[in-house]
């Protein structure tokens, strides 16, 4: 039976593995992979990592020596794998879209919730504080909602958004063909949308794709929304956007110095990053743990395409989700 080394290992995670695991012995580590923790991959043949995993060349190297031949990501995303460092050395599998419906919903469920301050009435209520000062919002109906990035989970977002009566505006290099939306440049995208939502990898032409210079293009009062990788949005200037009140609100469930923080509970540590400790302070921001995807549907489905992934390795067939 083939060892497999599985990082970044939570309770939900185990579930549905456990469950549909039959042919590998796999070893569930807390740790994250990364350079200290490498070492725990000894003796297996396979790594199952996740999307705050430290893939670089000296952990690539590492896992060559000890054997290792292939990554099995059990996300969408590899944006964390030195690629260059792999390649010839380690085959790449992923699970390229395993609830594109979990993050879409998610984001919707972040932009009402932030629009309509439910969060805010929650807690007001259980207060016996039944005032309504503040808790303003605006209609979606009508308003105009610009999509970057047009794969599995924006089309998803756009219906939905669709669906409320919303204007779609999309920006994708690689454009769907007969689309019941409007296609744009990002220029246009910008200065139009009442809502920018933003479903496109994380890849050099899209790292900080949200910067100074893209919100200043932007309406009055926009509302953001990040569900796909942190790293798309530079953060100084995004609290430069809401300080001044460009934006008037963002909801993030991802955030470019995530891997210090999301997933543990620090609730109890004085160490703090001050970006987003200053994000977290804003009435207007709404920040989750990178949870979008986490939904029961997701996490089975994550179990079985990645251990049909390391079968059809291990059994020599074709890898219909390789990485190259
Ligand atoms: P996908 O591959 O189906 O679609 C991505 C789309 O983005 C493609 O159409 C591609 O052409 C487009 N794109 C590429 N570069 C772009 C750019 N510079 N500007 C605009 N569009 C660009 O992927 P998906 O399944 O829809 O996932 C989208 C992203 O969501 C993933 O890359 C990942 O970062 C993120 N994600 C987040 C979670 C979460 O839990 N928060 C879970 C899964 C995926």
């Amino acid at each position: 039976m083939e060892s497999i080394a599985f990082f970044d290992a939570k309770p939900y995670d185990r579930v549905w593995f456990s469950r549909l695991n039959k042919n590998f012995d796999i070893h569930y580590f807390e740790n994250r992979l990364t350079q200290e923790t490498v070492s725990l991959a000894q003796g297996c043949s396979a790594v199952i990592p996740f999307v705050n995993d430290d893939l670089n060349a000296t952990v690539i190297q590492k896992l060559y020596d000890y054997g290792v031949k292939i990554i099995a990501m059990r996300c969408s995303g590899f944006n964390n794998i030195d690629r260059k460092a792999a390649n010839g050395k380690l085959k790449i599998v992923r699970v390229p879209g395993y609830s594109p419906y979990a993050v879409a919903e998610h984001a919707i469920g972040m932009l009402l919730c932030l629009n309509r301050k439910i969060h805010k009435a929650y807690f007001r209520t259980r207060d016996f504080n039944f005032s309504l000062n503040g808790l303003t919002g605006f209609d979606l109906y009508g308003k105009t909602v610009g999509v970057i990035g047009t794969g599995k989970i924006g089309q998803i977002f756009i219906k939905i958004c669709q669906g409320f009566g919303m204007n779609v505006i999309a920006y994708d290099p690689y454009p769907i063909s007969n689309p019941d939306f409007k296609y744009s440049d990002l220029d246009t995208l910008f200065s139009n949308s009442d809502i920018i939502s933003l479903h496109c990898p994380l890849t050099e032409q899209s790292h900080h794709i949200i910067n100074s210079e893209s919100i200043k293009k932007m309406k009055d009062n926009v509302f953001l929304i990040n569900t796909s990788r942190g790293l798309l949005i530079e953060s100084e200037s995004l609290l430069e956007g809401l300080r001044s009140g460009k934006i008037s609100a963002a909801a993030l469930d991802v955030y470019e110095e995530e891997t210090d923080f999301f997933f543990e509970d620090y609730s109890d540590k004085v160490k703090r990053d001050m970006v987003l400790s200053m994000l977290l302070s804003m009435p207007n921001v709404l920040i989750t743990s990178h949870q979008a995807f986490l939904t029961t549907e997701a996490l089975h489905n994550i179990a079985e395409v990645t251990l049909q992934n390391l079968s059809d390795f291990y059994s020599g067939k074709e890898l219909i989700n390789e990485v190259r």
